[in-house]
């Protein structure tokens, strides 16, 4: 078996005295798309944000692509291929969308392969591409935040709840290009409180309650025991 895009093993972390991951393990193979699902506080904010460099582990390993990246800065694993979407989006909403795209050129990417990309994925955002990103609705805003993680051609995507505050058509549209951006080798995680969608495109899937991770499967496997693992984690 190859080495995993991503590897994280007996994972802690604490926001002051009080502990919020407690033991996490959780693999991503190369190419996959895998699914971190589970109710609210369960922890997959935090946990995104600690293999993102943004916040410290107390204990605890990641490997990245088979590199010890653990306590690594943002901009190191960036260099390694990591791309985080967070959630709520983070685009310009003062900058056009053409604008939005072309800042993430300053990393030596050609303004025309950028948008090339961005256009192939999103049609829409073409037509859009005068308009300022902040009176765009919560789904192209969604989509131009996409846009422009895939200027970095990132080699593990990390998207935090991609459907929050969109209309579920359009939620389907982007797991659509979800899926097609796996297609092209790039490995996808993807927090999600709700599972359906999310579950429809990934490969695998893992769930979080309290902390740790309960359940790991194919997704007919954790679409089947969802209910009882959040009800009763929750408990
Ligand atoms: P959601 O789906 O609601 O975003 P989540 O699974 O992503 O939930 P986290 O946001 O990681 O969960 O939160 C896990 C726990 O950590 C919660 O109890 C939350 O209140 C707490 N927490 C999150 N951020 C902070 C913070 N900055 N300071 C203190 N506690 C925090």
């Amino acid at each position: 078996m190859s080495v995993p895009i991503l590897d994280i093993i007996d994972l802690h972390a604490a926001y002051g005295r009080i502990e919020v991951l407690r033991g996490v393990n959780l693999t991503v193979p190369k190419g996959a798309v895998v699914a971190l699902l589970g109710p609210n506080g369960a922890g997959k904010s935090t946990l995104l944000k600690v293999i993102s460099g943004q916040m410290q582990q107390t204990s605890g390993d990641i490997h990245l692509a088979g590199i010890h990246v653990t306590g690594a800065k943002p901009d190191d694993l960036a260099r390694l291929g990591l791309t985080t979407i967070p959630e709520g989006r983070s685009v310009f909403p003062n900058l056009t969308v053409e604008e939005n795209l072309l800042l993430m050129s300053y990393a030596g990417v050609a303004p025309e392969a950028v948008f090339d990309t961005a256009y192939s994925y999103f049609p829409r955002l073409h037509e859009r591409r005068f308009q300022l990103a902040g009176t765009m609705s919560g789904g192209e805003q969604q989509m131009l935040a996409m846009a422009r993680a895939l200027a970095s051609d990132p080699a593990l995507l990390l998207l935090d709840e991609l459907s929050m505050g969109l209309a579920p058509l359009i939620v389907d549209e982007l797991y659509e290009t979800v899926a097609k951006i796996a297609e092209t080798g790039v490995s996808i995680l993807v927090v999600e409180q709700f599972a359906r969608t999310a579950l429809r495109v990934s490969d695998y899937a893992a769930v979080m309650t309290g902390g740790t991770v309960v359940a790991t499967g194919e997704p007919d496997e954790i679409n089947a025991i969802m209910a009882d693992v959040i009800l009763g984690g929750a408990a």
